[in-house]
């Protein structure tokens, strides 16, 4: 500090040395004084002009009008300036940061919300204010409370025991949707909210409540029968006449039971297997003559059994592909009333120049048909139309949701049309990418 102090002056008087060496030239003393005057007041002038200038920059500091200031002004500007250029950097930064905490708290698939204090929100990401149906500009500062118009979110905010989190619904555009809220109270009173859309979570347990409880309906029920008829056997004096219906009987629950074992396997198997299905040619119009032997077999002479099959196999798990077919044959079979048709068909459509386009494998009946209601809901488990009619008929309810899982392996779609009282169709398009040419 003292160097620049000492140039200062020393400079100084250089600048009013000369001024004052030529008034003492000409005027004595008084020129002297007057001359080293005229020189210091220039230099206060010039001083006080840069030193404005330069406070007038300071204001509104900006690297790319940098104001006309020379001498040591040039220094403290040149300080100044590189001072700025630092902090710019140092925000831009810090800016940066911000800016990639918030995308990543965008790309979060929770809800994300600050809360203030007074319960105000400070600021949320999209998904929270989709869980919420919020904007998340125009409702920022809003109480959250009323925003969130829902009683159970006022208590729980209200009772502030956050150690639990709230499941809350909420009806949106697209639905009812379950909500899972956690609260983590954190600063000098604010609040971390996320929440989590768990409705697919909540579906999934249902459905796996739903499907435990029917299959211990299904075993149940013949289990008490063959148990009845134990106890029967056990306990009265019967005729062999007698002991032999029972045994019989107890054949057919134990058949059932075997049935539904095995059609939970196949499913769980279809269900569970990630794996693309093994790669094997299956001879379709061989299999299509087989499966009419069975059908036949099933019909037992009661029914009208149909082939018509086009050259051309299938590429695909042949034990996958047989189970889907037979159970569409057999469901022909079963829900046609004596004296029905039933046409199994395999047909392959060519382009013009004799290339591959699609294939379809379909079973037609002129059974008893489904009314339009019950055919979105056929392929889900255990799903019957008629509850008496499928189990007098062997049927476990698992039929054509097997069937479902087997196609889209083998990209293909189950397709479903009936007419109540008329007859059904279920047919399976497959790609061209599956078929392979006999020839
Ligand atoms: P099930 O073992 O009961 O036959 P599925 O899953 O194979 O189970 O079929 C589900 C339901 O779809 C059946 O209970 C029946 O009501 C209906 N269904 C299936 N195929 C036919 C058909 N060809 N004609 C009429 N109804 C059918």
């Amino acid at each position: 500090m003292l160097r620049v102090v000492a140039l200062r002056v020393g400079a100084l008087l250089l600048v009013m040395a000369l001024p004052a060496a030529l008034g003492g030239w000409f005027g004595g003393a008084l020129g002297a004084a007057l001359g080293a005057l005229a020189a210091l007041l220039a230099v206060l002038v010039r001083d006080s002009v840069q030193l404005a200038r330069l406070l007038r920059w300071l204001r509104w500091p900006s690297r790319e009008r940098l104001p006309a200031v020379h001498g040591v002004w040039s220094e403290v500007l040149y300080r100044s300036a590189r001072q700025l250029r630092l902090w710019e950097g140092r925000l831009q930064r810090e800016e940066d940061k911000l800016a990639r905490f918030i995308e990543a708290l965008q790309a979060s698939p929770n809800g994300v919300m600050m809360i203030d204090a007074s319960g105000q929100i400070d600021w949320c990401n999209a998904t929270a204010a989709s869980h919420f149906g919020l904007d998340p500009q125009r409702d920022l500062r809003q109480h959250a409370v009323h925003l969130i118009r829902n009683p159970e979110f006022f208590a729980y905010m209200a009772a502030r025991r956050f150690a639990e989190p709230l499941l809350m619904r909420r009806v949106g555009p697209a639905g009812t949707l379950l909500l899972n809220i956690q609260v983590m109270p954190y600063g000098d009173g604010q609040k971390l909210l996320l929440s989590r859309d768990v409705t697919q979570v909540e579906r999934t347990e249902a459905m796996r409540r739903d499907f435990v409880a029917n299959v211990s309906h299904e075993i149940k029920t013949p289990l008490t029968v063959i148990a009845g008829f134990i106890e029967s056997l056990r306990t009265l004096q019967l005729s062999d006449a007698e002991r032999e219906r029972m045994l019989v009987l107890m054949q057919e629950q134990s058949d059932r039971m075997r049935r539904l074992v095995e059609d939970l396997l196949t499913l769980a198997h279809l269900e569970g297997d990630p794996h693309q299905p093994a790669e094997e040619t299956v001879r379709m119009p061989a299999l299509v003559e087989r499966l009419a032997e069975e059908a036949r077999a099933l019909s037992q002479g009661r029914h009208v059994i149909e082939v018509e099959a086009d050259r051309g196999d299938l590429r695909g798990a042949s034990a996958e592909l047989t189970s889907a077919f037979s159970n569409l044959v057999s469901n022909a079979v079963r829900y046609t009333p004596e004296g029905g048709r039933v046409r199994i068909a395999w047909r392959v459509a060519r382009d013009d120049d004799d290339g591959l386009q699609w294939a379809e494998f379909s079973v037609r009946d002129s059974g008893i048909g489904i009314a339009p209601e019950h055919i979105p809901r056929l392929t889900e488990r255990f799903y019957r139309v008629d509850r008496g009619r499928s189990r007098e008929s062997g049927g476990t309810g698992l039929g054509l949701a097997i069937v479902k899982h087997a196609l889209l392996r083998h990209q293909a779609e189950l397709r479903v049309v009936s007419q109540f009282g008329q007859g059904s169709t279920f047919s399976a398009r497959f790609p061209a990418a599956r078929i392979v040419d006999a020839d």
